[in-house]
């Protein structure tokens, strides 16, 4: 009983399957089969433009980029799920490395790239009370993996907060969303912004409403220009 308990957990730690299609993980495969991240999942931006499927962007940002696309009820909303609800921060540093890797292939990354000392990675921040529940936070972890893909500095919320608990945005229209989410963040460190660019890493990109917010309070604390990556656009 006590070796089963132990080997559903360590399943569950190092899971030995692909969370997204159940099939056997090789040696150099974590979390995902080479296939599921390869070819699974279509690219939303496949002619590198500036924003995945013409996504307006605000002044601040200066480009949006996301690594798949998002359908509901979908394999990938599973693994989001993982990544979110099950505990497994470290699949989302994993993803950030993938994540990573596909920002090299990037236009508006690679007019950045001879600047890497000024880039630094941010997650979204999740509030102190989701946290509390979570654990961790998954946008955190995301952003480390792309910080240790691109080897950049990673930042965590000692430079962007969350200042207050926003309401749960599903009944809201687009207007509504954004207002929510106005004033939301706020840059406690804004010293450490001076002159930077700043890649924005959360997991889905829907509205927009979150990570421009975001962009916005890291606009006004100072960064130079802002990029949004996320794993998937819905
Ligand atoms: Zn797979």
């Amino acid at each position: 009983m006590i070796k089963k308990i132990f080997n559903a957990f360590e399943t569950l730690l190092f899971p030995t399957v692909c969370l997204v299609c159940d099939s056997r993980l090789y040696d150099k495969e974590q979390y995902v089969c080479e296939y599921c991240l390869k070819r699974r999942f279509p690219d939303p931006n496949p002619h590198k433009n500036k924003s995945c499927e013409g996504i307006l962007l605000p002044d601040q940002v200066y480009f949006q980029e996301a690594m798949w696309k998002f359908d509901q009820g979908s394999s990938l909303q599973k693994l989001l799920h993982h990544l979110k609800y099950h505990g497994l921060g470290a699949l989302g540093i994993e993803m950030g490395i993938q994540l990573g890797n596909h920002m090299k292939n990037n236009p508006g990354y690679a007019l950045w790239e001879e600047k890497a000392e000024e880039i630094i990675v941010v997650g979204v921040p999740l509030h102190s009370k989701k946290l509390r529940i979570r654990g961790y936070n998954q946008a955190e972890k995301i952003a480390i993996g792309v910080g240790r893909a691109l080897n950049l500095s990673v930042f965590d919320e000692s430079l962007l907060t969350r200042v207050r608990f926003t309401k749960t945005q599903t009944r809201f229209s687009h207007l509504q969303r954004i207002e929510n989410m106005n004033e939301a963040f706020l840059v406690v460190e804004p010293e450490l912004l001076t002159n930077r660019c700043v890649l924005l890493v959360d997991d889905v990109f829907t509205t927009g409403s979150t990570t421009f917010a975001c962009a916005s309070a890291l606009q006004k604390g100072g960064a130079k220009q802002i990029g949004i990556i996320t794993l998937a656009v819905a």
